[in-house]
């Protein structure tokens, strides 16, 4: 792979650098506020509007159906301009676009890739997050509705969602990973409540809980077949687990760019262990470019990627938080900066090691899938 632009890449990058010269909302860049939160859903329109969404999604649903290399161009671009990420609904899409039929990812793909409709993810549950087969939410057949009830928790984006990704139980005598369905669940129903959850941070429209009290869902808004939903599960979180996917490599290098930049500035309110932690981070951070540069290149040679996303949540998680232990420092030697950004950038990395499976059970699948060995 080539790691300089084409001249087609090259003509990209500069158009979407003017238009973010014009186009940078303002906001916080990264998700360390509710501001940031509250502004998502016009970024995510501004963004597809201008052409800089769904750039390697298909065109049939709204995409531009170019190579994932734009993606990459796209994140370095926004970080380097300090604007907030592209909205990170890429999982949703590749599960959908996998599992469903044409009439379900005509309905529901435009409008997710647009930003037109916000979507959250509803799988975990307070006695189901590893361990997420054993889910008790329900659906039960009623006609041309299933009747949905149970209680969903840590739902990211559940505070503005059109609609919600349910995984429910359809058929109650199933071994437990085959009676599982997926459906499309409008969230504005009387069936359905959110709650915020209040983050360590103080952010509260990051996430909730989502009850749901016979709510329904149609029948053709199944996404897949029925107990099927396991499948289309495992699809959506190997994408969440993927750095390329986030777009979060080239905000790590750039909050080590400022972090280093800040040491040289104080030099003397470091010490040798400060620096040498901040070195590390500039490591783990380049490490993990090159790796999802790797990746990406795979991508572009057709090769799909399986259980090796869990290497790749394990080394993002790994550079997040060595990111995040240097900027504690800084957020010691600088408390007023940006409100404290740093030290509200190392509270939400301890999230990192659990959401979208936790570090132990990532470590489980390399052991097991990867490199062969017994479950312990
Ligand atoms: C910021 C954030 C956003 C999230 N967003 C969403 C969302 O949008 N939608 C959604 O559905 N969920 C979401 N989650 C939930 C997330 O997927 C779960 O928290 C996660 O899967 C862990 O489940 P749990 O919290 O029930 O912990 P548990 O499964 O109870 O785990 C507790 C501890 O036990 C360990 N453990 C459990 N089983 C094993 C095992 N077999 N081997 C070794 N160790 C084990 C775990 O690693 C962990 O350390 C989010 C979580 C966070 C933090």
């Amino acid at each position: 792979m080539d790691y300089g632009d084409s001249p087609a890449e090259a003509q990209f990058r500069s158009g979407l650098r003017a238009w973010l010269a014009e186009n940078n909302p303002g906001l916080p860049a990264s998700s360390t506020s509710d501001e940031y939160w509250a502004g998502q859903a016009p970024w995510h329109r501004a963004l597809y509007d201008a052409g800089y969404f769904g750039i390697s999604w298909p065109e049939s649903v709204g995409g531009r159906g170019l190579p994932s290399v734009y993606d990459v161009i796209l994140d370095e671009e926004l970080a380097a301009a300090g604007a907030p990420p592209r909205p990170s609904v890429g999982y949703l899409v590749q599960g959908i676009l996998r599992h469903a039929g044409d009439d379900v990812r005509q309905r529901f793909l435009p409008g997710i890739v647009s930003g037109r409709e916000r979507w959250c993810q509803g799988f975990s549950e307070p006695d189901a997050g590893s361990d997420l087969a054993v889910l008790r939410t329900r659906a039960d057949r009623d006609g041309d509705d299933y009747v949905i009830n149970g209680h969903k928790v840590w739902t990211s984006y559940s505070d503005q969602a059109d609609w919600c990704l349910v995984l429910a139980r359809t058929d109650q005598d199933a071994p437990k990973h085959k009676g599982i369905s997926a459906f499309a669940v409008r969230m504005d129903q009387p069936g359905v409540q959110q709650r915020p959850l209040r983050m360590i941070n103080g952010i509260t429209r990051e996430f909730g809980e989502v009850t749901f009290d016979g709510a329904r869902a149609r029948a053709v808004d199944m996404v897949g077949e029925p107990g099927e939903g396991w499948r289309l599960a495992m699809t959506v979180v190997s994408h969440e687990r993927e750095p390329g996917e986030l777009g979060f490599v080239s905000r790590y290098a750039k909050a080590v760019k400022e972090l280093a930049q800040l040491a040289r500035e104080d030099r003397a309110a470091y010490t040798e262990e400060d620096l040498h932690t901040l070195g590390w981070a500039l490591v783990g951070t380049e490490m993990l470019r090159l790796h999802v540069r790797r990746r990406l290149s795979d991508r572009l040679d057709g090769i799909t990627h399986g259980p090796e996303g869990s290497v790749d949540k394990v080394l993002m998680t790994q550079v997040e938080q060595q990111v995040a232990h240097a900027a504690l420092k800084a957020s010691r030697v600088h408390p007023d900066h940006e409100e404290d950004t740093w030290m509200k950038m190392y509270l939400y990395s301890r999230a990192q090691s659990v959401m979208g499976g936790t570090a132990q059970i990532q470590r489980n699948l390399i052991a097991t899938r990867i490199l062969g060995l017994p479950p312990s």
